[in-house]
């Protein structure tokens, strides 16, 4: 099937951040973190040790002593793309996830509960560096889980675009990073797809 063209008019979802409300609490650093990856510009923030220091620097999730490597990236790009594979899920999307690198990274991070002079509880990580960062990323993902919030954070249902969105929808339905690019482009292919289908009987 011939694929639909996007018009030169038609917004990125990148383009679109300006106006997206972000999602709550610390599960937008987690949204953020899906979206170093572009699928539709073939951009990747985080891919060289320079780009993912930072960005984990910009986000306070490591200090300016740490040094990254090759590995690095190797290991922040498996666990982006595993929790991908999460906000996949959310949106009724069967993208593979690697829970095993989820697994591995919170073991990594020492991830433990501590409690701060109010008595207030939190998932900290207690190893520094990149093991440290991941697992603050995966804490986040884990205060989302708990407060409910988590269940609205989608990987966009287009399968070239995935971006990641908060469903701030009322009913919590919505489908695509956008109705405008995403959903209207899914609607085209749809309405073609049909038509053709039609023509076929
Ligand atoms: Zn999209």
């Amino acid at each position: 099937m011939k694929s639909v063209k996007k018009s030169p008019l038609t917004l990125l979802p990148s383009q679109l951040e300006l106006v997206r409300p972000p999602a709550p609490g610390r599960v937008e650093l987690v949204r953020r973190f899906l979206n170093t990856r572009d699928l539709e510009r073939s951009t990747d923030e985080i891919a060289t040790p320079e780009g993912l220091q930072a960005w984990l620097r910009e986000y306070r999730l490591i200090d300016r002593r740490v040094r990254l490597g090759a590995e690095d990236v190797r290991s922040a790009a498996a666990v982006r793309e595993a929790i991908r594979g999460l906000a996949a899920r959310n949106n009724g999307l069967l993208l593979a996830s690697d829970d095993a690198v989820l697994q591995e990274t919170a073991r990594r991070a020492r991830l433990g509960l501590t409690f701060d002079k109010s008595g207030r509880s939190e998932l900290i990580a207690a190893a520094d560096g990149i093991d440290g960062a991941l697992g603050s990323i995966l804490a986040a993902v884990h205060d989302g889980q708990l407060d409910g919030s988590w269940s609205r954070l989608k990987a966009c249902a287009d399968e070239g675009c995935l971006w990641a969105y908060y469903d701030h929808s009322k009913n919590g339905c919505s489908r695509w990073c956008s109705a405008e690019t995403c959903g209207n482009r899914n609607k085209v292919k749809r309405f073609r797809e049909r038509q053709a289908q039609a023509a076929a009987d």
